[in-house]
């Protein structure tokens, strides 16, 4: 019944999927405990990472209502707004992202991207009188007034519908699980704007698999997000008909953004460095390397000393290294 329904949402194929599931046997043998690694970051090259499970639902709704302009907004380096300018490109869509800069950028990294997929650009003062949103509906009215058809997707894509990419996801996961025969314990991943935490929790509880659900907070804090993600949750929720969650048991853990979003500390640099030479993955400074170093450090402190098997989303954003390529050089 459930699955019938979430088949019956609309959605485009945009991600190469499904997307592989190993034991990480290195980091498991040191930490005494099986720690596996989901490949999201290899959905895609261009559209690599979560958002574009996200987008696979934003943007079929976007073509249902007749969009011609993705509008959607996000830090220089965002991942996201990567991710939506390669997907306009593909589907012969125009894009507009409205990116927040605190100083003038340099050309690298995502936006260096973002100018190759053709996007428009706005550069936004995250210190200014303008908030993105008020900058998106000046953007989106102006596209209007021309005649087109604007379609917004708001930061990470994370709404009700761009919420079923990691519901979905869940599905895949139940399904690897048993390929695989392995039952994960808990699923962990970083949480920047909720989308990914809130399809995963959603998908734990709509399946009943009492999974522990973790989100490792990248930028504010739990209780920033037991409010974004409740809504959220609840969002889904009502498109697929079904009665809001009542008893929300949310598992935030705070602890490793460090100096802030998307800004790295020498410890965090050596860590992504420690687990490229153990394991021969690249994890990324803002996201999955903050919340990798958090899962890390939590197994150490017995944290997760109920969980025997343990699977962490590599949510993708390995463009976001170049960037920091210098601060990484000094800490090699
Ligand atoms: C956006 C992003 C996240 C965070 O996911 P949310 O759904 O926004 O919480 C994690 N990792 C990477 C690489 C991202 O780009």
């Amino acid at each position: 019944m459930l699955t019938e329904k979430l088949d019956q949402i609309d959605r485009i194929s945009l991600a190469s999927l499904p997307t592989p599931i190993y034991p990480l046997k290195n980091v498991s043998r040191e930490l005494g405990k099986s720690i596996w690694i989901k490949r999201d970051d290899f959905t895609g090259v261009e559209m690599s990472g979560n958002k574009v499970r996200k987008l696979e639902f934003s943007i079929a709704q976007a073509l249902k209502e007749g969009a011609d302009v993705l509008i959607t907004a996000g830090g220089i380096q965002s991942n996201h707004a990567r991710a939506t300018a390669a997907a306009a490109a593909r589907l012969g869509l125009c894009s507009h992202l409205v990116l927040e800069i605190s100083k003038d950028p340099d050309t690298e990294g995502n936006y260096l991207l973002d100018q190759m997929f053709g996007a428009k650009i706005t550069l936004l003062d995250e210190n200014g009188d303008v908030s993105v949103s008020e900058k998106i509906e000046e953007i989106a009215e102006a596209y209007r007034q021309e005649g087109k058809k604007p379609y917004i997707i708001p930061v990470g894509a994370s709404n009700g519908i761009g919420n079923f990419g990691y519901l979905n996801a869940f599905r895949e996961i139940m399904a690897q699980e048993e390929k695989l025969g392995v039952t994960f314990d808990a699923i962990v991943c970083a949480t920047g704007s909720g989308g990914t935490y809130s399809g995963l929790y959603l998908g734990n509880k709509l399946f009943d698999r009492k999974k522990k659900i973790v989100g490792v907070t990248v930028c504010y804090n739990k209780d920033h997000f037991t409010e974004v993600c409740g809504t959220i949750v609840n969002e889904t929720l009502s498109l697929l008909g079904e009665s809001p969650d009542e008893d929300k048991d949310f598992t935030f853990i705070d602890g490793y953004k460090g100096l802030g979003y998307a800004i790295s500390k020498p410890d965090e640099l050596r860590f992504i460095a420690d687990i490229a030479a153990k394991e021969g993955i690249i994890l990324d400074p803002v996201y999955t390397g903050k919340a990798f170093y958090g899962l890390y450090s939590e197994v150490k402190k017995g944290t997760f000393d109920s969980c025997e098997n343990i699977l962490f989303i590599h949510t993708g954003g390995q463009y976001g290294l170049f960037p920091k390529q210098g601060q990484m050089a000094e800490v090699l």
